[in-house]
This record gives structure tokens, sequence and C-alpha cells, in this order.
């Protein structure tokens, strides 16, 4: 797999890594050869899922300028699947970085949410 002159590693020492190479079974929403959607294991909302590259970037604070395209891809495969999931009403789309920012899993994710009227400021 390659892109951006850049060989793209499947995963990375994760819990999302094993996701992605298939050992954890995990029923996939969408694969292509940049990223998989899956629903989240603790969903946060009637539809929630996560659409996670294959890149193993830790955290956005770690992207780098060349992972622009793949960010903009992460972007439009949670629409797809938003849509495939009939989120006509709307839905949003959170990327939680490093402590403060609440992130967990350290492999750069998009949580996708709907399915019910979200509330704003989020916790
Ligand atoms: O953004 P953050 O790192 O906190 O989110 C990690 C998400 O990954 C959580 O919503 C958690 O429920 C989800 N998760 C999952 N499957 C796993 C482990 C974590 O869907 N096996």
């Amino acid at each position: 797999m390659k892109m951006d002159g850049e060989i793209m590693q499947a995963g990375g020492d994760t819990i999302f890594g094993q996701i992605i190479r298939g050992e954890i079974k995990t029923d996939f929403l969408h694969e292509d050869d940049q990223c998989v959607a899956f629903d989240d294991i603790e969903p946060q909302a009637p539809v929630h899922f996560l659409v996670v590259p294959k890149k193993p970037v830790p955290r956005l604070s770690d992207a780098q300028d060349s992972d622009e395209k793949l960010m903009g891809h992460l972007m439009l495969v949670a629409r797809a699947v938003a849509k495939q999931k009939g989120l006509s009403d709307g839905f949003r789309l959170i990327v939680n970085d490093g402590p403060e920012g609440g992130q967990e899993v350290m492999h750069i994710h998009v949580h996708v949410m709907g399915g019910r009227q979200l509330t704003w400021p989020p916790g």
C-alpha cells in the first residue's frame, strides 16, 4: 500500500492495529486501502462508529502535512458511512487528541455520532 510516496503500514501497536490486521474479528462498515470504519464497542449515541486510518498515526498532533489527503479521506468516509446509516438529520465528528482531549487509544480515529439530538458543549 502506498500513499504520497510513503509505504503505509497496516495498523500499529494498539488495539486498533489488531482490528485493522484482522487479529480481532470486527465487522467493518467500510474498508478501503487507507482506512476502516466499525461500530464503537461502547456507543455513546444510537449510531456511534469510528473511522480509523490503516497508517498508525498516534494522534492528530502527530499528523504530518503529507497526511493531508488521508485526513480528508477520513472525513469523506465518515460522511459516506453516516449516509449508509441513515443519518439524514445530521451527525457529529469528533477527534480526541491526547490526555486533555480524552484520547484513550493512541491511533488516530474519527468518532461519528448521531441518531439522537446531540448537545453542546461536550464534556
Ligand atoms: O477517542 P478515544 O481514544 O477516547 O476513543 C476510543 C474509542 O474506542 C472509545 O469510544 C472506545 O469505546 C472505542 N473502542 C472500541 N473497540 C475497542 C476499544 C475501544 O470501539 N476494542
